[in-house]
């Protein structure tokens, strides 16, 4: 199929903050996409918002796409590396008559808005520098410094068959005459997307769809500037688990948060994908088969709602099956992060094999690991209900058994045997008592495979005083 290898889709983060979820969700939609049909995936940082984009910001956003594995084929561009671009298609532009110089100043403008108030109008530019056959504008002033306006087709409507939403229309008397250039020489977003869409060969737009509104401008200068349309897909918002907009006071809404918490960047994606698209009925899928499956259909028009605990069980997924030696390295950065040194990546290994099956993120895993390498100290109901008198004798006799015995998991298991054997006693009974005391709490997986991860000296020390 030639069309296949034309593919070309991009996301367009501002870096005014980190990355958010939603955006994270349609780059993979636009990274999906791209890969399904052998295309492109470009990363593009629209910085033109000077004020608030910062490079840490940027920073933070690459740090997510990569951590996330969703690799762009070209960029970052720049929008502020472009300004020369942008001046040139803006001159090209007025002389073709398709954009032009307002020097309204803000005074004016607001005077404009008032007046259209009072006369029950909605506000809007009133076209007064807005060249026509034989019309007479005014001489530019020359101590104000103009703005560049987009000369919006005055009727008509502009009709784009959405990826997502369906047929989408609106009628160009509801659009003004849009700003595309500031008076700093700054373009606007959109038109800045625009001639970057046009200029990286952009053939398919997933975006968010807080811009729908923004489209019928984009696709009225596409058509100004003659240039070919690329097809939009918007996507609707996400909304967080009591219904309302997930928002950053609704708990968090940045990639590096969730990787922080301890969530693996593919179960993130997963579930995001899952979070507005659907193939049948599948709910865990390898980012082959989603890419394999995602041809921009089955994307659904009404907004999906965060559910913490289906991300908590999707990631359980995929920590069960994460290699051991991986969540090794992840949960020593995460005991790093708690000022818990741990250097034997071969233990963490054995350790995150015998607790990851209980555990939905790695900061669970690390509060299991934690325990090898910190002192614990158990709750004193735990203790007076497990750690009895009666039993004292007993754990007396596992600790002098566990003293001579070869470290390891088959032979501390016939320490605790004999010790049953010995005292008459069940392991529902020891078991227990020897968790509270060594791990500082009362359930473990098998207390023979959670004693051998230990060094003996490390068990002795926390059966000592009994
Ligand atoms: N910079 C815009 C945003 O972050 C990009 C929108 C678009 O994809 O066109 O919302």
């Amino acid at each position: 199929m030639s069309h296949t290898t034309s593919v070309r889709t991009r996301i367009a983060p501002s870096p005014t903050g980190f990355l958010h979820l939603g955006t994270a969700r349609t780059a993979l939609y636009s990274w999906a996409y791209a890969r399904h049909f052998g295309g492109q995936f470009v990363l593009r940082i629209e910085d033109t918002d000077v004020a608030r984009s910062t490079q840490d910001s940027v920073e933070q956003i690459l740090a997510s796409m990569q951590w996330l594995g969703l690799q762009h084929d070209e960029g970052p561009m720049y929008q502020m590396q472009r300004l020369e671009r942008y001046h040139a298609v803006v001159e090209q532009m007025i002389a073709a008559g398709t954009a032009y110089r307002c020097y309204c100043t803000p005074d004016e403008l607001d005077a404009m808005r008032e007046a259209q108030r009072e006369r029950g109008e909605k506000t809007h530019y009133d076209g007064r520098w807005r060249p026509a056959p034989g019309k007479n504008l005014p001489a530019p002033p020359a101590d104000v410094k103009p703005v560049v306006r987009f000369a919006n087709p005055p009727d008509g409507v502009v009709n784009w068959l959405d990826l997502v939403k369906g047929p989408i229309s609106i009628r160009n008397e509801e659009i003004d005459d849009l700003i595309i250039l500031r008076p700093d020489g700054v373009p606007t977003y959109n038109f800045a997307v625009v001639v970057d869409d046009w200029d990286m060969a952009i053939t398919h737009v997933f975006r968010g769809d807080e811009h729908i509104n923004n489209t019928p401008w984009q696709i009225n200068i596409f058509r100004a500037l003659g240039a070919p349309l690329p097809l939009f897909g918007h996507c609707p918002i996400i909304l967080g688990d009591d219904g309302q907009k997930l928002s950053k006071r609704r708990g968090a809404v940045s990639v590096t948060a969730y990787r922080d918490a301890g969530y693996l960047p593919e179960a993130m994606l997963n579930y995001l994908a899952r979070l507005g698209w659907s193939h049948g009925d599948e709910e865990l899928f390898s980012q082959e088969q989603m890419v394999q499956w995602f041809d921009g259909t089955h994307l659904a028009k009404s907004p999906a709602q965060w559910d913490p605990a289906k991300l908590a069980w999707v990631n359980a997924h995929y920590i069960k099956q994460a290699a051991d030696e991986r969540l090794a390295v992840l949960v020593q950065e995460q005991l790093a992060s708690r000022g818990v040194a741990a250097s034997d990546l071969s233990l963490l290994a054995r350790a995150s094999a015998l607790f990851k099956d209980r555990c939905s993120t790695v900061v669970e895993l690390a509060d299991w690991t934690e325990m090898l390498f910190v002192a614990v100290k158990a709750g004193p109901e735990d203790l007076a209900l497990h750690v009895t008198d009666g039993l004292k004798p007993a754990l007396r006799t596992l600790r002098d058994h566990l003293a001579a015995i070869d470290w390891d998991k088959a032979a501390i298991a016939a320490a605790l045997k004999d010790t049953l054997t010995a005292h008459q006693v069940k392991l529902g009974q020891l078991a227990p008592a020897v968790r509270v005391l060594v791990c500082g709490r009362a359930q473990t997986p098998s207390i023979d495979a959670v004693l051998a991860l230990f060094s003996r000296e490390a068990v002795l020390a926390r059966l000592q005083h009994i």
